[in-house]
């Protein structure tokens, strides 16, 4: 199970010629580990205007996860939205393969910080025992993608059974690889453009996930009960 969006998502949003024009680099430059080590100032400028401030609404696509998880139809969303929906809406077992805007470390001392943290920080936010930047725990250009997170995606692709790819295609450069470990029976994408590689799903869903995946069923009882 997957979905792309975050870093991603700004570029798909035509806002990358408009945040070039205002910050004098383009998003990729911006959103890299170079420029967070040599600019931090400007790193975090960019990051909490672009990234958090303007950071996509959750969807009903989290808690109907969250459902299936619960009646044992969902085994492990792997989420590659640096977001974390899938999480926030009650899912349990959730891969971030690209990290959490949820989750800030001081690279020193290891003290962790609420999201708060860093969207209240007048400039650059500092851990208040070592007075370095605290470092928002997700991925960014140039750095590897956690290998635990890799063994484990690539663990859970080859023992599902069926495969949902949401909001994405088989083509995807963050899923391809991870999606040749799949072996099981059903591969279902759901995705609201159908692209060329559809052809090798099972089945092939054209609508936003957040306007499918409710209509599964799996939260009715407790609503019903509420
Ligand atoms: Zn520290």
């Amino acid at each position: 199970m997957m979905e792309e969006g975050g870093f991603i998502g700004i570029k798909k949003q035509d806002k990358a010629y408009d945040i070039e024009n205002r910050y004098g680099y383009c998003v990729e430059e911006m959103y890299s580990s170079a420029f967070y080590n040599t600019r931090p100032e400007q790193f975090f400028e960019f990051y909490k205007k672009e990234m958090l401030l303007h950071a996509p609404e959750d969807t009903a696509s989290g808690p109907a996860l969250a459902a299936m998880e619960k009646a044992g139809k969902l085994q492990c969303v792997i989420d590659s939205n640096i977001y974390d929906k899938a999480r926030r809406g009650g899912c349990r077992n959730v891969i971030n393969l690209h990290g959490s805007i949820y989750q800030n470390q001081c690279p020193r001392c290891k003290k962790k910080y609420p999201l708060s943290y860093i969207l209240s920080a007048r400039r650059v936010p500092l851990c208040d025992e070592c007075n370095i930047p605290v470092r928002p725990m997700i991925s960014l250009i140039g750095e590897m993608v956690d290998s635990q997170n890799m063994t484990k995606t690539t663990e859970e692709i080859t023992k599902a059974d069926t495969l949902l790819l949401l909001g994405t295609t088989l083509a995807s450069e963050v899923f391809k690889q991870y999606i040749s470990y799949f072996s099981g029976e059903n591969l279902v994408i759901i995705h609201k453009e159908a692209h060329y590689s559809d052809k090798d799903a099972s089945m092939v869903i054209l609508d936003h996930p957040m306007n499918v995946l409710p209509l599964l069923g799996y939260g009715e009882e407790k609503q019903e009960n509420a």
